[in-house]
């Protein structure tokens, strides 16, 4: 054992497992069909009654947003308005369908879209927006509808971070147009990998039911009745992105528990913002935890002069840390010399940090957290 280093490490992010996510995976190995059937039935049916509206289950969050875009018949030559600040993903997602994500600055205070900056890039080409609830908030969402409203334009919500959240009384996905959520290992609730589509929109909802089963048409409702297509016709684009029932009877033991995974990361985000109320330098995201449940938790540090040193710094107490993002329009892939300039992103983006927050924490742990960045910050 080297001496330096410390006997607990408080990791960023993590999936909490207990024995009843065993147990569910045990009893489908058991029954010795591992592909899409009742358990994914039963995890849409358990995820309806949640929202209040029909939900398509895939294989991660990713695949979720891309069949969302494609499902509103945006692809090649389209344009989709979406905050720089926001994971890869994302903007992976919508160049898989052949149209082009373009990168908009944010708001200092909540780090979503600027609906504003988000105006200046309209083009005849742009088809929607995609607000992405950064971090589980998602203030000024009722203003992004007016303006896609204005502009006759879809707005697809990259709801990933966002599962449980209320906004104006009512859950996140429960209301609006299009709204994708991740459960990844990380995410509010897992399902191991896997996502889904939240839309009352019906053509989105059968077009994403073909398009995870490689676009043979009405192919789900066979296979929840343990059969499948032998004979059919395909008629667009589709891939291999449905959910199997491993990873569904994961999803369905975590949902059980998510009010106490809620619970838990709503008190340790309180008690983070509590701690660091009358900080000068270190500044936590304005974010309500009576409606929001976080996903994770990022604070601003004011003048940083080194967040690399500051992270290995936390890490030499045994503190993992994390930056939630590199801005897309920084990425090769993504840079467009001709595009307008997003100096919110650009400015806010070198001051954040994520620290650590999942339902395995306890407050002690948030409080040596606080302490140690206090210490290491002067
Ligand atoms: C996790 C995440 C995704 C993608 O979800 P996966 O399940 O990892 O594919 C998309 N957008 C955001 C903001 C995310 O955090």
């Amino acid at each position: 054992m080297n001496n330096d280093m410390p006997d607990k490490l408080l990791r960023l992010s993590k999936s909490c497992l207990s024995n009843l996510e065993k147990q569910a995976v045990m009893e489908v190995l058991d029954r010795g069909f591992l592909g899409m059937g009742t358990e994914v039935q039963q995890f849409e049916k358990v995820l309806t009654d949640f929202f209040g509206r029909p939900v398509v289950c895939v294989v991660n969050g990713t695949a979720a947003v891309q069949l969302a875009v494609q499902a509103c018949g945006i692809g090649l030559g389209d344009e989709v308005l979406i905050p720089s600040l926001t994971y890869v993903a994302s903007f992976q997602a919508i160049s898989a369908t052949g149209a082009k994500p373009i990168a908009c600055d944010i708001n200092s205070d909540s780090c979503n879209v600027d609906w504003r900056d988000a105006e200046r890039r309209l083009t005849v080409n742009t088809k929607a927006i995609m607000p992405v609830h950064y971090s589980g908030g998602v203030d000024g969402l009722d203003e992004i509808y007016n303006f896609a409203e204005r502009h006759g334009l879809r707005v697809i919500e990259d709801a990933a971070h966002a599962f449980g959240s209320e906004y104006q009384g009512k859950k996140v996905g429960s209301f609006g147009d299009v709204s994708c959520f991740s459960f990844d290992g990380i995410k509010n609730i897992t399902s191991g990998e896997g996502g889904c589509v939240v839309s009352d929109d019906p053509i989105v909802i059968r077009k994403i039911k073909d398009s995870r089963l490689l676009g043979v048409e009405n192919d789900t409702s066979k296979r929840y009745e343990g059969k499948r297509s032998w004979q059919f016709d395909v008629k667009s684009q589709g891939w291999r992105y449905h959910m199997s029932d491993i990873m569904a009877s994961i999803g369905l033991a975590q949902f059980n528990r998510f009010s106490e995974f809620a619970a838990t990361r709503r008190l340790l985000a309180c008690c983070y913002d509590g701690l660091l109320r009358n900080h000068q330098s270190i500044k936590p995201l304005a974010r309500d935890y009576n409606t929001v449940v976080p996903h994770i938790y990022v604070v601003r540090i004011k003048n940083i002069h080194d967040r690399v040193a500051l992270q290995s710094q936390l890490l030499k107490h045994g503190i993992q840390s994390g930056i939630h993002y590199q801005p897309n329009h920084q990425l090769s892939f993504y840079r467009d010399p001709n595009a307008l300039p997003l100096p919110v992103t650009d400015a806010v983006f070198p001051e954040l940090l994520t620290l650590p927050l999942h339902p395995d924490l306890a407050e002690e742990d948030v409080e040596f957290v606080v302490k140690q960045l206090t210490v290491a910050v002067q």
